[in-house]
C-alpha cells in the first residue's frame, strides 16, 4: 500500500543524476571509472579518516571488514542484542560465532556488559551506533586495548559520526542517511587493512591476473553508476545532517508532552526518528489509516530463529522491542508533514 507519508524517502536533488548520466555516458557502468574512487576519497576526506573502500552494500561492507582482520572459524565477536541482522550475519558469514551484549537505555550495546562475554576466543567487538546514536567508544575502546580485540563499528545509520575503531562500515542502502540504492564502505586509517579490504573485495584477483587466488573472496563491487550517485550524496552530507537535526527537533518540539509517548535520548545524527509507544499497535493502525507509515524496533538477536537463546524475554532488547516503533523520517521531510504526522499521534492519545 502506497502511504502519503513512507517512513523512509530519497533525497536525489543534488547532482545524482548528473554524475550517472555522466558515468552512462563514458561507458562507466562496472566498478571502472572515476566515480567509486572519487566517492571513497570525498567520504574518508568528510571523515577525517584516510582510506575509503567502497562495495556493494553495508552487510559486504562488514563482512569484508571481518574477514580483513583475519577473523574466521573458531572466533568469537561480541554484537549487540539489539541490532539489524546484518550485524550478526555478517560474522556467522565469516565462520565466526557471534555473541550477544544486551542494550542500556538508550538502545545501544551496554558496555558494562561486555567484559563478562569475553573469553579466550574473543577477537573483535562490533558496536553499532544505533538509530544514529553513538556508542560509548570510550569505554568500547578501553576494553578493547585491555582484551587486545579489534573494532568494527557497524555505522550503517550513522553516518556523520566519527569513527575510531580499525574498521568503521556504513550502508548506503535507499533509506540510510546518504545511499546509493544499494551499497556500503569501509573506512579505515590502516593501509595494509584497505588494501585487504580491497583485495577481498574483487575476488582476491592478483595484479597480474594470473587467475590464482590464493584465498576465499567475493565480489562485493560497487559500480560506478552507484558510486556517481553516492559522490553526490556525499557532497551534500553537511545539508542533510543539518535537515535532519531540524526534523529531530521539530518531532521532540511536536510530541514532548503527548500523553502515551516516551521519547528516547537525543541522537548524534538522525537516521531514524525513534519513540516508544503505549498501546503501540493500535497506534500504528490510527497512524496506518491516516496515510503515516511506521516501522518497529529490532528484536533481539537471540530471539532470531538462527541464535534462538531462551534468554530473549529477559533482555533489555525485548523490552524495547516490544513498544518501540519509528516515525517517518528522512531528509525532505517538510514542517508541515511533521505537523501532519504529530498531529494524528497527538488525536489518538487525546482524542483531538
Ligand atoms: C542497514 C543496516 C545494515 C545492512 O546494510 P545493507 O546495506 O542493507 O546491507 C547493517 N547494520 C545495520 C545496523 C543497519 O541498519
Amino acid at each position: 500500500m502506497a502511504f502519503t507519508h513512507p517512513v523512509s524517502r530519497p533525497s536525489l536533488d543534488g547532482r545524482e543524476l548528473e554524475y550517472v548520466t555522466d558515468a552512462v555516458s563514458g561507458g562507466w557502468i562496472s566498478s571502472q571509472g572515476p566515480y567509486v574512487q572519487r566517492f571513497e576519497e570525498a567520504f574518508a576526506a568528510w571523515n577525517g579518516v584516510a582510506h575509503g573502500v567502497a562495495c556493494s552494500s553495508g552487510t559486504a561492507a562488514l563482512t569484508l571488514a571481518l574477514r580483513a582482520l583475519g577473523i574466521g572459524p573458531g572466533d568469537e565477536v561480541i554484537v549487540p542484542e539489539f541490532t539489524m541482522v546484518a550485524s550478526a550475519w555478517a560474522v556467522t558469514y565469516t565462520g565466526a560465532t557471534p555473541v550477544f551484549v544486551d542494550c542500556g537505555d538508550d538502545l545501544n550495546i551496554d558496555v558494562s556488559r561486555i567484559e563478562e562475554k569475553i573469553t579466550p576466543r574473543t577477537r573483535a567487538i562490533m558496536p553499532v551506533h544505533i538509530y544514529g546514536r553513538r556508542c560509548d567508544m570510550d569505554a568500547v575502546m578501553d576494553i578493547a586495548h585491555q582484551y587486545n580485540l579489534r573494532v568494527v563499528e557497524d555505522s550503517a545509520e550513522a553516518h556523520g559520526v566519527r569513527p575510531v575503531g580499525d574498521i568503521a562500515c556504513y550502508s548506503l542502502f535507499a533509506n540510510k542517511i546518504i545511499t546509493a540504492g544499494e551499497g556500503g564502505i569501509c573506512l579505515t586509517e590502516d593501509p595494509r587493512l584497505a588494501q585487504q579490504l580491497a583485495h577481498l573485495r574483487a575476488m582476491a584477483f592478483t595484479r597480474d591476473h594470473s587467475f590464482l587466488h590464493k584465498k576465499l573472496a567475493y565480489n562485493f563491487r560497487m559500480t560506478a553508476m552507484q558510486g556517481a550517485v553516492a559522490l553526490a550524496q556525499v557532497e551534500r552530507l553537511d545539508d542533510i545532517l543539518a535537515a535532519r537535526r531540524e526534523i529531530e527537533a521539530r518531532y521532540d518540539a511536536g510530541l514532548k508532552d503527548v500523553p502515551g509517548i516516551t521519547l528516547m535520548p537525543a541522537r548524534d545524527v538522525l537516521w531514524m526518528y525513534d519513540l516508544r509507544a503505549e498501546r503501540r499497535e493500535e497506534l500504528r493502525a490510527h497512524l496506518d489509516a491516516r496515510g503515516v507509515e511506521t516501522r518497529l524496533f529490532f528484536k533481539p538477536m537471540s530471539r532470531q530463529p538462527g541464535y534462538l537463546d531462551p534468554v530473549w524475554p529477559t533482555l533489555n532488547a525485548h523490552r524495547f522491542s516490544e513498544d518501540g516503533l519509528y516515525l517517518p523520517t528522512h531528509t525532505g521531510l517538510t514542517a508541515a508533514d511533521q505537523e501532519y504526522i504529530t498531529g494524528a499521534v497527538r488525536e489518538f492519545y487525546t482524542g483531538g
